[in-house]
């Protein structure tokens, strides 16, 4: 996560808000949170107030912006724990108003292009005003003016130009609205990796940290590596059916060993034949079903004992697969991987 947080200072100026919704995109919202601050990063962002309220538990003291709020903005809890709210409607505004006691730190949420969250244009000026009424009244403080990319994986300046304009359009009428200067925040890791007039005062920046490109530009590190034991082998003859509807049937006589992870745990349920993990330094394919707890490896003339440990993905290249081979086998993101990855598997941090 440090090499990956230097990857993206290298290419901007701007501030770094380090993203851990989604528990740190599976990899431990503290955990993520802390590496992320260590190297570099001034600021953190989740998607609920209890997220961040965690991370002020945890001793985090970072400036922390949160948005999407699914159960509705806590102003209490907020100012309480030092969190920014980002406010993306009248309707959100006008609620926070009524219940602010004393000022709660927002920041403007425009829509830029995507119909996902933010207020659009047309209401844009009335968002505003009722900031800067609320700011009279005390009850907020505009701390900020966000927007969001729709199209920053496709690495093309131009296709960020119209989301650009409109910030800065944003930015203009907020100023010109008595609401001061504050700071400006569009770009996620694509942005960040591709495109600096993106970058504004602030980037936001998750996949990134965990070595997740969504522009497939720039290569960056995994940061985390799934192993299993081997918890159980056979020998079995040519002809054997392997694992649920006995999808595979073995050609020739074979070693299997189990691996006590399945789809519960985040292995994709449907995969390409390729798929496959490593052993002892060699890739072997992932046969069968992919069951609830436990997957099938075939390793052929070779056995290896109880208690080998394989490797599903991890950052070496190789005989090991990565988080983007995964996403390849299952026609997914590597973002579903990694955040796919159930509860009961441990996470230790190196
Ligand atoms: C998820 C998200 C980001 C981070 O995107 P990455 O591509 O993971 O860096 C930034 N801003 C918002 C609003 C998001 O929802």
């Amino acid at each position: 996560m440090a090499a990956n947080m230097a990857e993206i200072r290298a290419r901007t100026k701007s501030t770094i808000m380090a993203l851990v919704k989604a528990d740190g995109y599976g990899h431990g919202a503290v955990t993520v949170a802390r590496a992320a601050v260590a190297a570099g990063a001034e600021w953190l962002g989740t998607t609920s107030i209890a997220a961040a309220s965690a991370l002020r538990e945890a001793g985090l003291t970072a400036p922390i912006l949160t948005w999407l709020h699914s159960s509705g903005i806590d102003a209490g809890a907020a100012v309480a724990h030092r969190i920014d709210v980002a406010v993306g409607s009248v309707d959100e505004l006008d609620a926070l108003v009524s219940q602010a006691a004393s000022p709660v730190r927002i920041h403007l949420h425009l829509d830029t292009g995507m119909a996902r969250g933010g207020c659009p244009r047309a209401r844009w000026d009335e968002l505003i005003g009722l900031a800067r009424r609320a700011r009279d009244a005390r009850k907020v403080e505009v701390a900020g003016v966000m927007g969001h990319l729709p199209l920053a994986d496709h690495a093309d300046p131009a296709a960020n130009a119209p989301a650009v304009a409109e910030m800065q359009e944003a930015r203009r009428a907020v100023r010109e609205a008595g609401l001061g200067s504050p700071p400006a925040h569009l770009a996620a890791t694509s942005g960040a990796l591709t495109d600096p007039a993106t970058h504004f005062d602030m980037v936001r920046v998750g996949a990134g940290l965990v070595g997740i490109d969504p522009s497939g530009t720039v290569r960056l590190h995994g940061a985390s590596r799934l192993t299993a034991p081997i918890v159980h082998t056979a020998a079995v003859a040519a002809g054997t059916p392997v694992g649920y509807g006995g999808t595979y049937v073995t050609e020739r006589a074979a070693h299997l060993s189990i691996l006590p992870v399945g789809y519960a745990d985040g292995i994709p349920r449907g995969c390409a034949p390729e798929a496959g993990v490593e052993i002892g330094g060699r890739r072997f394919p992932v046969v069968g079903r992919v069951s609830m707890d436990q997957i099938v490896i075939d390793t052929g003339a070779e056995s290896f004992p109880v208690g080998t440990s394989a490797t599903v993905f991890g950052p070496d290249g190789g005989a090991t697969p990565t988080v983007q081979d995964w996403a390849r086998w299952a026609g997914t993101i590597p973002h579903t991987i990694v955040t796919g990855i159930g509860p009961r598997v441990r996470r230790n941090v190196g």
